[in-house]
């Protein structure tokens, strides 16, 4: 009955036993931290001291993405590259093993964006402050306020933005939208202009919980908010199926509710690789010859410590790790 139940199900997602096959099942780990891109590393070793330690997944996620918050990075934390009109602004989520989730959007001048998102699920009747209110938010809970300067770096590239981008402030928002015509894509050195370090760990007590935290496109139109804050589009775990993290062109992810479908599909029987795989193929059917231009990947663990990755394009890696000695960036495999 239970074998005949899961066939109906892998029926309905379009799938067959034999396919599933064509997914190696990642090793099972418990504990375990995995995290996006290269900066991934550093981060899962902050959160390996909280799991090594027998703490809970939801701690390890905040402090491990806080690490990355704190770096000089171009694409998370105050350091990052600015909005068009020259402004740091931050996205973040985080969600517990008890659908307890909180997130901040569009705010400014706050080091640590993740651990606001926490108190948000933590101290108030919400899930999601933004702009000005979470700002306000942040300093009533003891955050400070970080002075309004770019970083170095920041300032560099939003000079050499500027200098392309022929943009002019809002005159009349029809000539604005063509002048502007919002391009988050490839850099003239082939690097993507936008990143996020996304995290999901498995606890000992066998809880899951994740984080993300972004300063989203650079150059992006003031105001625009993508899909890390956005919890089921950046972010989403369930405790009896695992948990999920985006990374890539936020618009496309929201468009799908990622994390959601690829949580919901390893709730239905799918391999943590599979389930990405499948929320990519849905993205790229979406887009249909303009998926070439975007990036977009997914992580994902499951309940049993599995983990797998899916990409749009080549190039993204991401960071495994159960031990002190084995911290792993490993390739995602990739669909065009
Ligand atoms: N998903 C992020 C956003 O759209 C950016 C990224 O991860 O590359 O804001």
């Amino acid at each position: 009955m239970l074998a005949r139940r899961r066939f109906l199900q892998l029926g309905s997602l379009g799938l067959s036993a034999f396919s599933l096959k064509s997914f190696a099942q990642s090793p099972m780990h418990k504990p375990i931290v995995i995290s996006t891109w290269d900066a991934g590393i550093e981060a899962n070793k902050a959160a390996w001291k909280v799991l090594r330690a027998g703490g809970r997944a939801l701690d390890a996620v905040e402090q491990g993405v806080m690490v990355t918050e704190a770096s000089q990075s171009c694409c998370v934390g105050l350091g990052a590259n600015p909005d068009r009109d020259g402004h740091v602004t931050l996205d973040a989520s985080i969600m517990d093993e008890h659908f307890n989730c909180g997130s901040v959007a569009f705010l400014e001048r706050i080091k640590h964006p993740i651990s606001v998102a926490r108190r948000v699920m933590e101290k108030t009747p919400h899930v999601m402050l933004v702009g000005a209110g979470a700002q306000q938010f942040a300093l009533e809970q003891g955050f400070q306020l970080e002075p309004a300067v770019l970083s170095k770096d920041a300032e560099k590239a939003y000079r050499n933005w500027l200098k392309k981008s022929e943009y002019k402030p809002v005159i009349n928002i029809e000539n604005s939208r063509k002048q502007t015509a919002f391009v988050p894509n490839k850099l003239e050195n082939g690097e993507w202009n936008h990143d996020t370090i996304g995290m999901v760990a498995l606890d000992n007590a066998g809880n899951v919980s994740g984080s993300c935290t972004t300063s989203g496109m650079g150059f992006k139109m003031r105001g625009r908010v993508g899909d890390s804050p956005i919890i089921g589009a950046g972010l989403f775990v369930d405790n009896e199926a695992g948990a999920a993290v985006a990374t890539g062109q936020g618009e496309d992810v929201i468009r799908v509710a990622g994390a959601h479908l690829v949580v919901e599909l390893m709730r239905q029987g799918l391999s943590p690789e599979a389930a990405c795989k499948k929320a990519i193929e849905r993205i790229v059917k979406i887009k249909g010859n303009k998926a070439k231009d975007i990036q977009v990947a997914f992580i994902a663990i499951n309940k049993r410590g599995e983990h797998g990755a899916y990409a749009i394009q080549k190039g993204f890696n991401y960071a495994v790790c159960y031990g002190d000695a084995a911290n792993n960036l490993l390739d995602s495999k990739f669909l065009i």
